[in-house]
């Protein structure tokens, strides 16, 4: 018996052709069915470690990450940064350590009553104290998180309830002590920062935890916990921002200039958020808020996200 024939070499680029396609279109149903949340993408990365065949292990992490309705390219790319993964890694190509540290980061975003981390910032004056205090009122449940503030307290304002209110001295042993998740100086004067005991304790017992900080303080938590969500509040208008800014009326017309200019600063930001909630009534931007915190992880519309997958 003479052995096979080689099948001619144009046989076989057309078969492999075909398989490659087949394999880019079972790639994509995987892509499809994270994005429609028929199921997470918890579930296609231990679908892709259990069988390394399979079109899950073939998925880009990048691709597999982008799939999730809530996670733009922006955000995709900080997650790979912050996991130390490159971004022609596939799914079944992760090492050992690689895979446990995607894991852990899916399970903590998609993990049964595990709550979301949001953070609240935007320009001076936009609103956010006006908005966090609705939220204190009408939405109990969630945390607010009190920061801590070397400035003196204003009339009608409780030690405690709307921040803890410290010493220089205080405020530097909470930094050495490691106890602030996030600090800054804002409008060039007083330190503020958010103690991170309440907010671990809080994330643990699946509450979910919103931080009203600042532009500088929202860029630290990024780095930190790049899984929390940061949302910015936007003024109906520029003018209606400087009315509001004047308007408010308790600051010296120096101070008001210095924040103005802050203001500027902040607003060219914001496309460095998840989210963009704008305050033109503090019932319905409160609303708006709490509702992102409110999706299931992996299921939120991130209103003005552009849609991938
Ligand atoms: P105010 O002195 O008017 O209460 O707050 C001034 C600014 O400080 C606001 O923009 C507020 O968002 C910001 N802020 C309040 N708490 C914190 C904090 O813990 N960290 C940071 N980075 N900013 C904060």
């Amino acid at each position: 018996m003479s052995p096979r024939p080689d099948p001619p070499a144009d046989v076989d680029r057309a078969a492999a052709g075909r398989a490659a396609i087949a394999a880019r279109r079972a790639r994509a149903a995987v892509k499809n069915s994270i994005a429609s949340r028929e199921r997470t993408a918890l579930d296609a990365a231990q679908a892709a470690w259990s069988d390394p065949e399979s079109p899950e292990a073939g998925l880009r992490v990048t691709e597999l990450l982008a799939s999730v309705p809530s996670l733009g390219p922006t955000r995709t790319a900080r997650i790979l940064e912050q996991l130390e993964i490159s971004d022609r890694k596939r799914v079944g190509g992760l090492g050992v350590r690689q895979r446990a540290k995607l894991r852990d980061w899916l399970v903590a975003r998609q993990g049964p009553g595990r709550s979301r981390l949001l953070v609240l910032a935007g320009p001076t004056a936009v609103g956010k104290g006006t908005v966090s205090a609705y939220i204190r009122e009408h939405y109990p449940d969630v945390m607010l998180s009190v920061s801590a503030t070397t400035r003196k307290p204003r009339p009608g304002e409780i030690d405690g309830v709307h921040y803890y209110f410290v010493s220089d001295e205080e405020f530097d042993r909470k930094i050495a002590a490691g106890e602030l998740l996030e600090w800054a100086v804002v409008h060039n004067s007083y330190r503020y920062g958010t103690p991170r005991p309440p907010i671990d304790a809080a994330l643990a017992q699946g509450r979910r935890v919103m931080l009203e900080i600042d532009l500088q303080g929202a860029r630290q938590v990024r780095e930190v916990m790049p899984e929390a969500l940061l949302v910015f509040l936007l003024p109906p208008t520029w003018e209606e921002l400087v009315r509001r800014l004047i308007g408010r009326g308790t600051e010296e017309a120096e101070e008001q200039q210095r924040r103005l200019d802050t203001a500027k600063v902040e607003l060219a930001a914001q496309d460095e958020f998840d989210a963009k909630v704008v305050n033109l009534e503090v019932g319905q931007a409160a609303r708006e808020v709490v509702e992102l915190m409110d999706a299931p992880a992996g299921a939120t519309t991130y209103g003005k996200e552009p849609h991938h997958g």
